[in-house]
C-alpha cells in the first residue's frame, strides 16, 4: 500500500476524480501547515494528529473566501470539470469558528460559477451538539458523517476522538440531522471492525440513526497506524448488502 499522503497545500484543491462524488473540488479551511482535527483516525491517510500543531493561524472567512473566489475563477477559465465542493482538507471542517460565514459564502460562489455543483461536508460528527455547526450543516446540499464504529469501545479505538464528546450523544445527533450520508470504513490486519458482533451491532446502530444511505469502503492509502490492511471487496459488499436487507437502507461499495 502506498505511504501516508502530504497534507493539501492550497485553500482549493483538485478537482480530485472520485468515484463517491465526480470530479471533486476540494476546500480546505484549515491550516496547511499541519492537521487540525478532532479524530486521531488509526487508519489517517494524513498520518497522526499531533497535539501543539504549528504557529500558523487560522485564516478568517473573509480571506478564505477571497482565496477561493480567485479558484473558482481560475477553474472557470481553464475550463476544469467541477461535479462537486467538497469542504474537507486538513483535519475536521467543522472546528472553523466562521463555518457557517464560509458555507454561506461558498455557496454565493457556486451559484455564480458553478450552479449546478453539490456543496458537501466530510466530517467526523464529533462537533454535532455544536448549534453553529448543526446550522451550518443545514445549508449545505450534502452532509457525509464518519461513522466506522458500532460502539464507545471501537469508536475510542479506530478514531480515537480527542474532544469531550461521547458516543451516545454522537449517534443522538446523527439522528436528529436530517438527510445524512454515512462514511463508514472497515478494515482488518492491526484493528479489525469486520468480526461478526462489531458488524452486527453496526447493522443496528446504522438502522437507528436511518441515513439517506451508506458508502462502505476500505483503505486504498498509507494509514497513520502500522499493520492495517484493506478488507476485500467481497468482504465489504457483504457488508453493504446484509446492511440493505435488515434495513431498506441503501449501501454502496467504493474502492
Ligand atoms: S477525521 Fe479524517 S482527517 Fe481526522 S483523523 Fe480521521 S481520517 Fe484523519
Amino acid at each position: 500500500m502506498p505511504d501516508t499522503i502530504p497534507l493539501q497545500d492550497a485553500t482549493v484543491y483538485g478537482p480530485i476524480p472520485s468515484r463517491r462524488l465526480g470530479w471533486s473540488l476540494g476546500i480546505n479551511i484549515l491550516p496547511l501547515s499541519h492537521k487540525v482535527c478532532s479524530s486521531n483516525c488509526v487508519y489517517c491517510q494524513y498520518g497522526w494528529t499531533l497535539p501543539g500543531g504549528s504557529s500558523e493561524r487560522l485564516k478568517r472567512a473573509p480571506q478564505l473566501l477571497e482565496e477561493i473566489a480567485a479558484a473558482f475563477q481560475r477553474c472557470v477559465e481553464e475550463r476544469t470539470p467541477v461535479d462537486c465542493i467538497t469542504l474537507a482538507g486538513n483535519g475536521e471542517p467543522t472546528l472553523h469558528p466562521d463555518l457557517e460565514e464560509l458555507v454561506a459564502g461558498i455557496k454565493r460562489l457556486r451559484d455564480a460559477h458553478f450552479p449546478r455543483a453539490a456543496v458537501g461536508i466530510l466530517s467526523d460528527a464529533t462537533q454535532l451538539d455544536r448549534p453553529h455547526v448543526r446550522a451550518a450543516l443545514s445549508l449545505l446540499d450534502a452532509r457525509y458523517m464518519k461513522f466506522d464504529a458500532a460502539d464507545e469501545a471501537t469508536w475510542r479505538r479506530i478514531n480515537q476522538p480527542l474532544g469531550r464528546t461521547d458516543f451516545q450523544a454522537m449517534v443522538a445527533a446523527l439522528r436528529a440531522l436530517p438527510d445524512i450520508v454515512l462514511q463508514s470504513l472497515f478494515m482488518q490486519g492491526a484493528y479489525d471492525n469486520t468480526g461478526e458482533p462489531h458488524v452486527r451491532a453496526w447493522v443496528e446502530a446504522v438502522g437507528s440513526i436511518r441515513p439517506r444511505s451508506v458508502q462502505v469502503y476500505t483503505v486504498d492509502r498509507g494509514t497513520a497506524a502500522p499493520g492495517i490492511t484493506e478488507v476485500p471487496r467481497p468482504t465489504l459488499q457483504a457488508i453493504a448488502d446484509r446492511l440493505t436487507a435488515a434495513t431498506g437502507i441503501p449501501a454502496e461499495v467504493y474502492e
